[in-house]
């Protein structure tokens, strides 16, 4: 099959930049609880731009890859075609746990046990049509400290599919049962199932204190920043007031066309450009004006930008919450004191997604309507032949793709 990979550097030299399509052997069933799964759409994040362009702090990961080539990718969506025997007890246990809250899925189980369920013959065929999945792609070892506390996120001994170990940018994937998950028919819509991943990183930043009622700054609003702003609202956030930063490449009209006029659709109520000295000083007039001047109870930073960590010091409220998602290069200079000790701050590091908590919440808010914007709004803004991931790529470099689907 074809697979996009990460070439590795040749003889001491540098990672080169780019990927390459090379041709693998198709995945196959070799341990107990193998899934393989055939791929509808894969979607590129972040992170694969940084693989992309051998950037730094993911060389350090690639050099720890576990295949050669590494077959890049870690946000899709598929259906599963194969599982070895422990696979299918647990998928039907899945299939079950997911029927207590579906009504149509609980009349094709009536008289069936989930026992029962795995050992038809016919059961890989009723997944295969039934079902659109993912999986969590950080692989845990289960037996760390963190992991037998439930901290599957922090597990020491990740494993990244798609990152360390062989992912979905590829005709098929092959992940373990466990991290599997299971969308009954048009539940959500596969585009959407493609990119859960990165929306389960927004979700589980904004998450990370409770957000009813509450205000909430969100820094970025690029396609983090944007999804922030989405599941924030979904969520029942108060007041959202966002920021980002034009620049030469993207200029003030631009981000004010596209993604501010997003954002305010998303439930934006504020939308500023700090890189416009009179907005940057409106961004905490405005906050204090309207908080009283107390300040937002929670800021979300998805930008990694310098300025957007002073820029949320000056607005959190006392007793607040800091969320940091977006990963700043190099180090930098924190007033502990100041901003964090004396405010009483609580600051979360966000690192994947809680395992199941984040995907549960995720899918909740998807299927109260957040699917149905995100698709309505054209936040999937290219669907593209896996061939093609060159031109993907540099949609998102010109700044105006969102979400971009490699279609195998
Ligand atoms: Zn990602
Ligand atoms: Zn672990």
């Amino acid at each position: 099959m074809k697979a996009i990979v990460k070439p590795k550097p040749v003889d001491g030299k540098d990672w080169p930049i780019g990927l390459q399509i090379v041709d693998k052997p198709e995945p196959i069933i070799e341990r107990p609880n193998d899934v393989i799964i055939e791929v509808t759409a894969g979607a590129i994040c972040g992170t694969d731009v940084g693989i992309y362009n051998s950037k730094d702090s993911l060389r350090v990961q690639m050099a720890r890859t576990i295949t050669d080539p590494v077959t890049v990718g870690h946000e899709f969506s598929g259906r599963i075609v194969d599982a070895g025997k422990q696979a299918r007890a647990h998928l039907a246990r899945l299939v079950f746990e997911k029927a207590k809250t579906n009504h149509g899925l609980k009349k094709l189980l009536r008289r069936k046990t989930a026992r029962s369920l795995a050992a038809e013959s016919t059961f890989l065929k009723f997944l295969e049509k039934q079902f659109f999945s993912t999986a969590e792609m950080h692989v845990t070892c289960g037996t760390c400290y963190q992991c037998l506390r439930g901290e599957f996120h922090v597990c020491r001994n990740t494993i990244i599919k798609g990152v360390h170990d062989d992912g979905a940018w590829a005709p098929y994937v092959k992940v373990p049962a466990e991290n599997v998950r299971l969308f009954f028919q048009r539940e959500i819509p596969y585009e959407i199932i493609s990119f859960m991943d990165a929306l389960g990183n927004a979700t589980h930043t904004v998450m990370a204190a409770p957000i009813k009622g509450q205000s909430v700054a969100v820094l970025g609003c690029g396609v983090q920043g944007l999804m922030a702003v989405a599941v924030a609202k979904w969520a029942g956030a108060r007041r959202i007031y966002v920021t980002d930063a034009s620049h030469q490449e993207f200029s003030h009209e631009k981000l004010l066309a596209r993604r501010f006029a997003l954002a305010k659709l998303y439930g934006a109520d504020h939308c500023f450009d700090m890189a416009i000295t009179e907005e940057r000083a409106a961004f905490s007039d405005t906050i204090l004006q309207e908080t009283d001047n107390t300040g937002v109870d929670v800021a979300c930073e998805m930008s990694g930008s310098y300025r957007a960590y002073e820029d949320a010091a000056r607005v959190i409220r006392m007793g607040g919450t800091f969320s940091l998602l977006g990963i700043p290069s190099g180090t930098m200079q924190v007033d502990f004191a100041k901003n964090i000790i004396f405010s009483g701050i609580t600051v979360h590091g966000i690192i994947g997604r809680r395992v199941f908590q984040t995907w549960n919440q995720m899918e909740e808010l998807l299927k109260a309507g957040l699917a149905k914007q995100l698709m309505k709004t054209g936040f999937v803004t290219h669907q593209l032949p896996l061939e093609q991931f060159d031109q993907g790529f540099a949609a998102i470099r010109s700044g105006d793709a969102y979400k971009v689907l490699l279609k195998p």
